[in-house]
């Protein structure tokens, strides 16, 4: 049977980028593969981008990470949900594959040119960060790994790293393959400035727990068709945002009557957006619900996360176990 393994940043509360990109389809692979599919919130990655890096922070975006995942419907008894930093074979295996990736492939990495030039001082972690990612894929011998198309690079040394160590040391570890979600390229940011993300700021995103006054403020100024300066003229719904965010929250029939309406000028840009509004409540607010519920309960989090780690080890101590033995540790 195929295994998932999938890593989830601490980037604290996600937006519906992330949700629609990857959370649904950690749930969808979850009740397909139940405790063949594991879920990774990477902790010791988010040591690696200084930028980004608040240890007053971590712990708490840690937790959020898990509340959010289990509130879109991410089940913790049905699959394997745990942290990085619970489970130190992550550390152990990455320091066995450092010794047999050459620097060079890791300095051509377009993610670590990125972000080293934009940094003055270059920290080591971050050119290691997919060693570390290729030991928390082969560490559990994952074979399936969903992620956005900017991971092909680092899905395809981990491919490398295996078939050396393998190579060098016998058959241990299958090459895993990618598996994409090509929705995540086409949430676009409610500012109109192209994919939704944090990173372009909070006018960027729509949050999965945000307020909805919060969220209709930002879709009331949000840009639609360009040409559609008035009202009597006729919009194009393949070019507008709104259009967009319909195909993700809106039924059939409210997509195919703006798609319509808006053509023929039957239908204003500030009725279409409280259309859209409507989907958004409907599908958020339950999702908003049981996250405040998991917030009330915050033992129960924990104690799921421990529960994670322990079935992630159980697979991941015996794997560790045979490549001490294969690179020859001394055994007392
Ligand atoms: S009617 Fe809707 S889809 Fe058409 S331009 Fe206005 S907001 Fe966009």
């Amino acid at each position: 049977m195929s295994r998932v393994f999938s890593g989830i940043q601490p980037t604290g509360e996600p937006h519906i980028g992330n949700y629609f990109g990857a959370m649904q389809n950690y749930v969808k692979l979850g009740r397909e593969y139940g405790k063949q599919s594991l879920y990774c919130v990477v902790d010791l990655h988010a040591l690696t981008n200084p930028a980004a890096f608040d240890p007053a922070l971590l712990a708490q975006r840690t937790l959020d990470m898990a509340v959010a995942n289990f509130a879109v419907g991410l089940d913790p008894s049905q699959v394997i949900f745990f942290v990085q930093s619970h489970v130190p074979e992550h550390q152990e295996l990455s320091w066995v594959f450092t010794t047999i990736t050459p620097v060079g492939d890791l300095e051509r990495m377009t993610q670590y040119k990125d972000k080293s030039g934009q940094l003055e001082s270059v920290p080591a972690g971050l050119l290691m960060y997919p060693v570390l990612m290729a030991a928390d894929i082969l560490l559990y011998r994952a074979d399936t790994v969903p992620v956005g198309e900017d991971q092909t690079q680092h899905i395809e040394l981990t491919r490398e790293i295996a078939r050396k160590f393998n190579h060098s040391f016998g058959e241990t570890f299958p090459e895993p393959r990618a598996v994409y979600n090509k929705q995540a390229l086409r949430i676009p940011g409610v500012d109109g400035q192209g994919k939704m993300s944090k990173s372009k700021g909070e006018t960027s995103t729509l949050g999965l727990f945000e307020p909805m006054d919060s969220i209709w403020a930002k879709l009331r100024v949000a840009p639609t068709d360009p040409a559609r300066v008035r009202r009597t003229d006729p919009g194009n719904p393949d070019v507008c945002l709104i259009f967009d965010y319909h195909k993700l929250f809106s039924d059939l029939d409210t997509i195919q009557m703006v798609d319509v309406e808006c053509r023929r000028a039957g239908i204003g840009c500030v009725d279409c957006k409280k259309a859209v509004m409507t989907g958004i409540t409907a599908h958020l607010t339950p999702i908003q619900a049981r996250g405040e519920e998991l917030r009330d309960d915050l033992d129960s989090v924990r104690d799921a996360l421990a529960q994670g780690a322990r079935e992630a080890r159980a697979i991941a101590a015996p794997v560790m176990e045979e490549v001490r033995t294969k690179v020859g540790f001394l055994k007392l």
